[in-house]
């Protein structure tokens, strides 16, 4: 029996010997395994580095820059703003390595790259493409301006000589320029013309930068800049409202007065609606700017009706993206309620392009508007479409004989017969008439004697501020 504990004894420690070994066998394997995983994602880490870097400066390499660029370009989609390439070559490296060796073109390369890391922004990317050849993805561009800081800023850096071996060396750059979506809308694209933009800097005699296409990317960019700049003049009211005179025609008398939008720009000054009206229709601003421009020329209309002028009409141009507005009914008669006009003191003028829209639809709008009890009148008649059908099918009070016709006037010559043809034909539908542009006595006392019913134009007054039409109308009651 004790024989058999002692044998059972042993057994067991034989066991517990073969067991503790397996264990550190064990151990043993996995402390292994975790230090070739260790090394093996450092090896990892170390191929993606060798692979999407450049080992001598520690920039993005070509296959890393593809990767941030095609990033940046759907980011740049979604969000909708600008992506500028700057692509940059040393003009006179080959020099460096031919008189200093390697050992010193590799030191100016880190130099240039430590310098160009400093002038850009976090999420911009400084990459080399391999020899001399730097490029910057500027990620997010709003303005044409932020494009020429940074090229500026580059060009800076190389102001100054850098030091090589204890001696001085002046190094210039030439930089081309591209920008997304203008110059291409595809990484590749982008990157082909912004080599050539490059090429065309030093083509014309180097340290230079050079857009892709410098009319097309300065004119759209400026008008981006526009865009924004209109938005924060809204902001900041740097909007004011001229005023000219409608006069009617036989007695000479201020009837009625144009709004007309100036824009008091801080740095260009006073600016005419050509500058930037265009602009406000497209992005749509033109509906909150044509809300303000009622509301602010109905109160000022409110105030002279109470100083006792108090038959004066109001025309109030209306864009076509403002006749598109949902709330447009609800704005106008919100804003005569609010001013508390009477509102067939208003009159709200539109022009022949709103024919490009579906014409039932308009119809419809323009009735609506009838029914709030303020006038329509059709401006520009002549320059558009000149439809007559047109002319009857619009529920409109007034046409606006465009500038254009009255300049031509040729007294006593066939150019009068357009002008002639439009009046009788607006009377023959019930339609006033109101020649634009009338610049001469000769064709005031021409539209006098065809029964133009009222004019306008600089030969009574150019578009004027409040103070001076306020001037105009107590001369006339004196
Ligand atoms: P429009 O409504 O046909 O206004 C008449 C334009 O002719 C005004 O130009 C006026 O200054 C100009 N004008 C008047 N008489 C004469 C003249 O005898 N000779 C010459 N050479 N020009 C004369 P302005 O103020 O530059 O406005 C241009 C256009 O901008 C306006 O044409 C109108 O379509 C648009 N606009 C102006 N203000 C507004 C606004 O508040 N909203 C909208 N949607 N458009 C506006
Ligand atoms: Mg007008
Ligand atoms: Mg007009």
């Amino acid at each position: 029996m004790q024989i058999i504990l002692v044998v059972m004894i042993l057994v067991l420690v034989i066991m517990s010997i073969m067991l503790y070994k397996n264990f550190q066998k064990y151990r043993e394997m996995e402390r292994r395994h975790t230090n070739s995983r260790q090394d093996l994602e450092l090896a990892q880490e170390r191929i993606y580095y060798l692979a999407h870097y450049d080992t001598l400066t520690d920039l993005p390499n070509k296959l890393r820059f593809y990767e941030e660029l095609n990033t940046a370009l759907a980011k740049a989609k979604m969000e909708n703003h600008l992506v500028a390439l700057l692509s940059l070559d040393l003009d006179n490296f080959k020099n460096v390595n031919d008189s200093l060796g390697h050992f010193y073109g590799d030191l100016l390369l880190m130099q240039v790259a430590r310098k160009l890391r400093h002038i850009v922004n976090p999420i911009d990317t400084v990459a080399r493409l391999g020899g001399d050849e730097f490029i910057i993805i500027q990620k997010e561009v709003f303005t044409a301006q932020e494009v020429i800081d940074l090229a500026e800023n580059l060009m800076e850096i190389f102001r100054n000589t850098f030091l090589l071996g204890g001696s001085e060396f002046l190094i210039t750059p030439s930089v081309g320029i591209a920008v997304f979506p203008f110059d291409g809308e595809e990484g590749a694209v982008l990157l082909k013309n912004v080599d050539t933009a490059m090429y065309s800097a030093k083509k014309l005699g180097k340290n230079n930068f050079q857009f892709f296409d410098r009319i097309m990317i300065i004119e759209i960019l400026e008008r981006v800049e526009l865009e924004n700049s209109l938005r924060k003049a809204l902001e900041q009211e740097e909007f004011v409202i001229y005023y000219q005179p409608i006069v009617e025609t036989n007695t000479a008398k201020i009837i009625g007065i144009e709004a007309l939008l100036r824009w008091q720009h801080p740095q260009k000054g006073l600016l005419n609606p050509g500058y930037f009206i265009k602009a406000a229709e497209e992005t749509g601003l033109i509906v909150p700017l044509g809300k303000w421009v009622l509301e602010n020329a109905c109160l000022q209309v409110k105030k002279w009706q109470l100083k006792g002028f108090n038959d004066l009409m109001l025309s109030v141009n209306l864009s076509p993206a403002q006749l598109r507005d949902d709330d447009l009914i609800k704005t106008v008669s919100r804003i005569i309620e609010k001013c508390n006009v009477i509102p067939n003191c208003l009159k709200l003028e539109v022009t022949e392009s709103i024919a490009i829209e579906n014409i039932e639809f308009v119809c419809s709008i323009l009735e609506e508007l009838e029914k709030l009890g303020v006038g329509i009148s059709l401006d520009d008649f002549g320059t558009g479409y000149s439809s007559l059908s047109y002319l009857r099918k619009l529920p409109i009070n007034n046409v606006k004989i465009d500038r254009s016709f009255i300049s031509k006037l040729n007294i006593g010559y066939e150019e009068d017969e357009i002008a002639i043809a439009v009046i009788n034909l607006a009377h023959a539908m019930d339609l006033t008439v109101t020649a634009e542009g009338v610049e001469t006595e000769e064709q005031l006392v021409f539209l006098q004697e065809q029964g133009c019913d009222s004019v306008q134009g600089y030969y009574f007054s150019k578009p004027i501020p409040v103070g001076e039409l306020e001037e105009l109308l107590e001369q006339q009651k004196a």
